[in-house]
């Protein structure tokens, strides 16, 4: 019922070599930040990712396979990337549920203060 996904938060086309084909115009970095979904609520995480990946040969670069170069410019890209604020979104199966709870808890002081018996 409740799923982990991330959303694309940023692309970045990157000018370096790739290290296991040697292109300069295929890597590509690309940002994720992390959003949980249920049927209550959907709400978006402080965790980012990231991952690097050559279009030109298709191969995910990980992070051993950096070089200097490219470290450097994930750095940098990693500064100028501002990740969305943390956020939850109530749907309406989740405000049903904070309704229900609000009349609950109103009932139960009504009955705990005397004002409701039955
Ligand atoms: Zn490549």
């Amino acid at each position: 019922m409740k799923s982990q996904n991330y959303f694309t938060l940023r692309e970045v086309q990157l000018h370096n070599n790739c290290p296991e084909c040697y292109s300069n115009e295929g890597l590509e970095l690309t940002f994720k930040q992390k959003f949980v979904e249920n049927i209550f609520y959907k709400a978006i995480t402080e965790d980012t990712k990231y991952d690097m990946h050559c279009n030109t040969c298709q191969t995910n670069i990980f992070p051993v396979r950096w070089t200097n170069d490219i470290e450097q410019v994930v750095n940098y890209q990693k500064r100028a990337v501002s990740p969305k604020p943390k956020s939850l979104k109530l749907k309406q199966a989740g405000w049903i549920f904070v309704l229900i709870d609000v009349l609950l808890f109103i009932t139960v002081i009504l009955f705990v203060t005397g004002v409701l018996s039955f």
